[in-house]
């Protein structure tokens, strides 16, 4: 049995595994550059930002209908159940969809028919976090929030990624301050390859209540102090940091010297059927390279409860720490 944790970092197409990205590619008739599973598996193990990219929006592809979606989300939650995963909250990019053509209700109301089965067949409760692609104009943004107008019950907040440096948090204040009026939560990327001043903008700018990566916080120690102050978590992706050369090796990782700065730090899997594991893999990766102890890893799975958005359901938060707390190594 897994420790029970929850999951706060997650795109879900950063879930497609090779397999069932040929399954929905002859269902959809949509042809691959790869002929076998193999062979795309091993296209999965790029070597930097560029080509993860380009693969990444080429199998995008394979995703056209409600059903797909369904499937792809299915598939991720089963998975997640296997390691300990009792809450996610799932990143979408509609841009990457609406983009080719496939409307933002089905992609939302796809992953939603995934959702609503979740907590009976996997064991896990979920929201949606509806995530602007960054390296697109602050306009795009608008026009998506505006489109997901329709489907807003089913979106708990706003997020930020893709290519983060060039494109600052401060690009998108007008969006979030709309977001915030609909009474979405907010979170975005920044600091994984950015710069500290973008954590700073995340939180000033866009009123972030949690910063996805952070990673880089720890070159400015005022921004530490104000992070661990607020208590702001930031949602760590120690795998993804690796395979997209944020740090070189896994050993290197400033995880356990933000735990002992005081932060409130969350271990997270990003994309998983890209980076390499799903967040009970990364558990065990970062338990093995830094000699994380048992109460740190309590401690990191106590974190991921405390930073969930369950404000309107504390008891459910309650009822999460205490396994927590109850789970026997
Ligand atoms: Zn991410």
């Amino acid at each position: 049995m897994h420790l029970p944790k929850a999951e706060l970092h997650l795109h879900i197409e950063g879930t497609l595994e090779p397999e069932l990205a040929f399954e929905l590619a002859a269902r959809n008739a949509v042809v691959l550059p790869y002929s076998t599973t193999e062979e795309l598996r091993r296209a999965y193990l790029f070597d930097d930002l560029q080509s993860f990219l380009d693969l990444y929006y080429a199998l995008m592809a394979v995703l056209r209908t409600e059903d797909d979606f369904d499937r792809l989300a299915d598939a991720y939650l089963a998975r997640a159940a296997a390691q300990g995963v009792r809450h996610a909250e799932i990143f979408f990019d509609p841009q990457a969809h609406t983009a080719r053509g496939v409307d933002i209700g089905t992609v939302v109301e796809g992953l939603a028919r995934a959702l609503d089965r979740s907590e009976e067949r996997h064991g896990i409760s979920t929201q949606l976090i509806m995530c602007f692609l960054r390296d697109r104009s602050a306009e795009s943004a608008l026009a998506t929030l505006e489109a997901a107008g329709p489907y807003l019950h089913r979106i708990a907040g706003v997020g930020l990624d893709s290519a983060e440096v060039g494109h600052p948090p401060s690009k998108f204040r007008e969006v979030y301050e709309a977001a915030a009026a609909l009474g979405l939560r907010k979170v975005a990327h920044a600091g994984e390859e950015g710069p500290p001043a973008y954590i700073w903008e995340a939180l000033d700018v866009l009123g972030v209540e949690r910063v996805d990566h952070g990673l880089r916080s720890m070159e400015d120690p005022e921004l530490v102090k104000r992070l661990v102050r607020d208590r702001v978590p930031l949602t760590l992706c120690p795998l993804s940091n690796v395979r997209l050369r944020a740090i070189d090796v896994l050993e290197d990782h400033p995880l356990r010297q933000m735990m002992e700065a005081g932060l409130l730090v969350t271990v997270n899997s990003d994309d998983p059927a890209y980076f390499g594991g799903y967040v009970g893999d990364t558990f065990h990766a970062v338990r093995e390279a830094l000699g994380l102890g048992q109460e740190q890893l309590r401690e990191l799975a106590r974190n991921s409860f405390r930073a969930a958005f369950l404000d309107h359901d504390e008891e459910r938060r309650a009822a999460y720490l205490a396994e927590v707390d109850a789970y026997v190594f």
